[in-house]
């Protein structure tokens, strides 16, 4: 009740929730109650927590923040969401987001703008920023989001709070509504690094629905916090303070390195020289996956339908050109481009080997250090309006989180201080499945 009366405060002024499930919530904490009366208490029972749009929830209308699925509701739970309420967590909403994840600052959805809890004049990231702003306000001790190139991270950082994209593999993504398959990882957001640990324990584990899913011990990401990380070994890539990150940002990092330096941890400047083609690299991978996965919205087997036509080609046109905004419609014909026939080898194969350049790039580095650290983005959080006509400078907030996803690496960015008076968020970058060593350095440095 007391969360409900939060959102019921300040959800007008942030408009973080796409939509609010208090009488479910009200019924799942009675039930929690009981379970707790009965003893039966893990550490999420009976905790509130926000999901973002794109996650499949039963019963619960799922939009995608899109008009083509404004009416749709999921006959099934995505995986992570089966897991939570087995635990017995409190569903209080879901949460606004670009549309089919494709942002950086939440001003493409199709129906409103979430904004910064910091400052309400300006954007709380994206594309998951209503679960970010909705921790940073309060809304709810933790939230799911979805993180493709940078969108559980970024929005962390704009809104001061903890997010974890976890390494490629570790999260069903059986129920997330897919943007580009070989990128998106489902990971959470809370307000320190110990709850994070919580949640990633309720969460992660293999599902033979998902045939990314890779099979992993058991682990305790909760109980790996705590103790020395003295003499472990952070590098820091050079090409992570070119490319637009702001004098502020990075003195904000030199300074937050420091915290580090203190702990004992041995600090070397290293470096990632493909760096600065993963941008490209992305909008050529993610659009032609998306292009491939949004095909399935033809007015037929979900959501909005066009129907005041007799032709089936008109209906198909019409419903995706009423049902899809304007960025993903530019993401499908990008994507469409460069998998078309005459441009396949010179854009996506090209685009593939590239990526696999990234990837051998962070293997060496990681022979040498057990983590890097970077900015989590260049700026720190930018006013509503202030790129949004300008797809280039929106897509360039992503640069330091977007080689992550392309790598497969779990990343995390925890709150790395302050510049200009804002947010901003410090990026650590583990191994495959290193979480522990990344949850482990974020928590020392809290
Ligand atoms: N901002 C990036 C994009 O628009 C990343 C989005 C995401 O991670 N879902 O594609």
């Amino acid at each position: 009740r007391a969360y409900l009366d939060r959102i019921d405060a300040v959800d007008p002024k942030i408009q973080a929730l796409m939509t609010l499930t208090d009488e479910l919530a009200l019924a799942q904490a009675k039930e929690a109650d009981a379970r707790i009366a009965g003893g039966d208490v893990e550490a999420l029972t009976g905790v509130p927590i926000v999901f973002k749009d794109v996650l499949c929830t039963k019963g619960i209308r799922t939009t995608c923040s899109s008009k083509m699925l404004e009416n749709f509701i999921p006959p099934y739970d995505a995986a992570v969401v089966e897991r939570l309420r087995s635990r017995g967590v409190v569903i209080v909403g879901k949460a606004n987001m670009d549309e089919f994840a494709m942002g950086s600052s939440t001003e493409n959805s199709a129906y409103f703008t979430t904004r910064n809890p910091w400052d309400i004049s300006r954007v709380p990231g994206g594309s998951s920023g209503g679960s970010a702003a909705a921790v940073a306000a309060g809304l709810a001790p933790a939230a799911l989001g979805s993180d493709t190139g940078g969108s559980i991270r970024q929005p962390a950082a704009f809104c001061s709070v903890v997010g974890l994209k976890p390494t490629y593999g570790l999260v069903s993504r059986f129920g997330l509504i897919a943007f580009a398959s070989s990128l998106d990882q489902i990971g959470p957001f809370t307000r320190d690094v110990a709850d994070n640990a919580l949640v990633l324990n309720a969460i992660a584990g293999y599902d033979p629905r998902d045939s990314t899913s890779v099979p992993q011990p058991e682990t305790d990401y909760y109980g790996c916090l705590g103790g020395s990380v003295k003499g472990m070994k952070i590098g820091v890539p050079k090409e992570y303070f070119a490319q637009g990150v702001t004098l502020q940002v990075k003195a904000a990092v030199d300074t937050a390195l420091r915290v580090y330096e203190d702990l004992g941890c041995e600090i070397e400047e290293c470096s990632l020289p493909t760096t600065d083609a993963a941008l490209a690299v992305y909008y050529i991978i993610a659009p032609s996956e998306a292009s491939a996965n949004l095909a399935r919205y033809d007015g037929v087997k979900y959501g909005y339908s066009f129907k005041d036509t007799d032709s089936m080609w008109q209906a198909m046109e019409k419903t995706r050109a009423i049902g899809f905004g304007p960025e993903v419609k530019r993401r499908i014909m990008l994507g469409t481009y460069a998998l078309s026939a005459g441009y396949y080898d010179a854009w996506y194969v090209k685009a593939q080997k590239v990526r696999t350049v990234i990837r051998r790039e962070f293997d060496a580095a990681f022979e040498r250090y057990d983590a890097l650290v970077t900015p989590t983005a260049p700026t720190v959080p930018f006013k509503i309006g202030e790129k949004a006509a300008d797809p280039f400078s929106m897509y360039l907030s992503d640069i330091c989180t977007i080689p992550v996803n392309i790598a497969g690496l779990p990343g995390i960015s925890i709150q790395g201080g302050f510049a200009e008076g804002l947010p901003i968020g410090l990026q650590i970058i583990g191994k495959p499945f290193a979480e522990k060593t990344i949850l482990k350095l974020g928590h020392a440095f809290q």
